[in-house]
């Protein structure tokens, strides 16, 4: 739905005709050229209800960053991680993701366009006080051996890899997903986390309430990056959706795919389990932007 992108009467800057066309043609009579300059309403990065991710400028959430027209897509940073940019000459829009760990105050990201240098666009998170979830789970999850704290160090530097998997941006300026398997979604994503008594890292994902062997699907089109069987993710499968915006699915019974494999939306990859630190059978979905967890709610129609 790249129309629902349209910009609010911000106006073509450059000289370069060719991809205006498509757009110039769907505007033609609009007389966009003529509006007075208080109707070149500077980006805001406020967006209609309607376009997903959701925009919610709190740890875990999401900022749409609307950065103007420019003939080429923009590279944008925040840090030294590339950012997913979406929109046409039009009009551009970076989705960031914000870390859960992330200070509450002001942020910026970098903006390189072609031909116009550097530059920085500010934005605010808000804060947001997420409450704790307290969790019985079995004792040798909590407290690592050492051959199991070794076998977790061995799995979060190879998570570490695949997190940072960054190909070509979606074809697509809709990222409203479908969720990965039917049932109840819980709102725990972003809890504090206390193990046994013991504090641990946020909830960074969503659990869906679903019985072992209920079909998993692809959330979007989707290149499966990495599959295995983790010591607290159980058996997952990690999706790359592209632009940096990945998705993971843990605690499968079965996984019937293999990395490279493609996937379009809503076709099977595995099935629900119990695998891995779980109190029962659910799946916990998992949504990462420019290496951030982020809500998967924000992608949800409902
Ligand atoms: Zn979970």
């Amino acid at each position: 739905m790249p129309d629902r992108y349209l910009p609010r009467a911000v106006p073509f800057t450059s000289t370069s005709p060719s991809p205006f066309t498509r757009r110039a043609a769907l505007w033609g009579g609009l007389a966009l050229w003529a509006l007075p300059a208080s109707h070149l309403v500077a980006a805001t990065g406020a967006a209609p209800p309607d376009v997903w991710p959701r925009a919610l400028q709190v740890p875990g959430g999401v900022a749409r960053l609307a950065l103007g027209p420019a003939p080429e897509r923009p590279v944008a940073y925040a840090g030294d991680i590339p950012l997913l940019v979406l929109g046409d000459a039009a009009g551009w829009t970076a989705i960031v993701g914000i870390a859960l760990a992330a200070e509450p105050g002001e942020a910026s990201i970098a903006i390189e366009t072609p031909g116009h240098g550097r530059r920085t666009v500010p934005y605010t998170i808000a804060p947001k006080r997420y409450s704790e979830q307290r969790l019985k789970v079995a004792p040798r999850t909590v407290d690592l051996s050492p051959e199991d704290q070794a076998r977790y160090e061995r799995e979060r530097d190879h998570q570490a890899l695949v997190m940072a998997t960054l190909t070509e941006p979606p074809h697509t300026n809709s990222l409203q997903m479908r969720a990965p398997t039917p049932g109840r979604h819980s709102s725990s994503f972003g809890l504090r986390r206390v193990f046994n008594g013991q504090a641990r890292n946020p909830h960074s994902g969503m659990d869906i309430a679903a019985a072992t062997g209920t079909p998993v699907v692809a959330p979007l089109p989707a290149r499966v990056i990495d599959t295995g069987d983790y010591f607290f993710n159980g058996n997952t499968v990690w999706l790359d959706h592209g632009g940096g915006l990945l998705s993971m699915v843990c605690h499968l019974s079965a996984i019937g795919v293999k990395p490279g494999d493609t996937l379009k939306t809503g076709e099977r990859l595995g099935a629900v389990g119990a695998t891995g630190r779980v109190t029962g059978p659910h799946l916990h979905w998992g949504v990462m932007l420019n290496r951030a967890m982020v809500d998967p709610a924000l992608f949800l129609a409902a």
